[in-house]
């Protein structure tokens, strides 16, 4: 999608810092860290929200949140623990309509969140 701006990421009309990327995922460092360590695991394929997966996505979702577990090993996150994100509609604070999963670690997380 041309006006979709992790689609853009994706195929690199909008530079980003590319941590991670497979046949079916990109993870990209965000741009307005809310921890030392921040990333967004990203399917290649444009789904909107977690509204819109539908049960032929269930290995894709399986392997992002796969992705996001080795990328917070990598960093050394396991042990103190990180957090795995996905906001769902406005109103839970998503801003970008293509589904992410935020990876956030390297500080203390409350419960429950804002
Ligand atoms: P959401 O609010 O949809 O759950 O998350 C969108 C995330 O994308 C936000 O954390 C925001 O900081 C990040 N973001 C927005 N624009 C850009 C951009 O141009 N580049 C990167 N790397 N991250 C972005
Ligand atoms: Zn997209």
């Amino acid at each position: 999608m041309s006006d979709c701006l992790f689609c853009r990421i994706i195929d690199r009309k909008i530079p980003a810092k590319i941590v991670y990327e497979d046949e079916r995922a990109v993870a990209i460092e965000d741009i307005h860290p809310q921890s030392p360590t921040h990333l967004l695991v990203i399917p290649r394929q444009h789904l909107p929200s977690l509204l819109e997966a539908q049960a032929g996505d269930e290995a894709l979702l399986g392997h992002l949140f796969l992705v996001a577990a080795q990328l917070a090993r990598e960093r050394g996150l396991d042990s103190k623990g990180y957090r795995t994100v996905i906001n769902t509609g406005s109103g839970a604070g998503q801003t970008v309509f293509h589904l992410h999963v935020h990876v956030l670690g390297g500080r203390p997380f409350h419960w429950p969140p804002g």
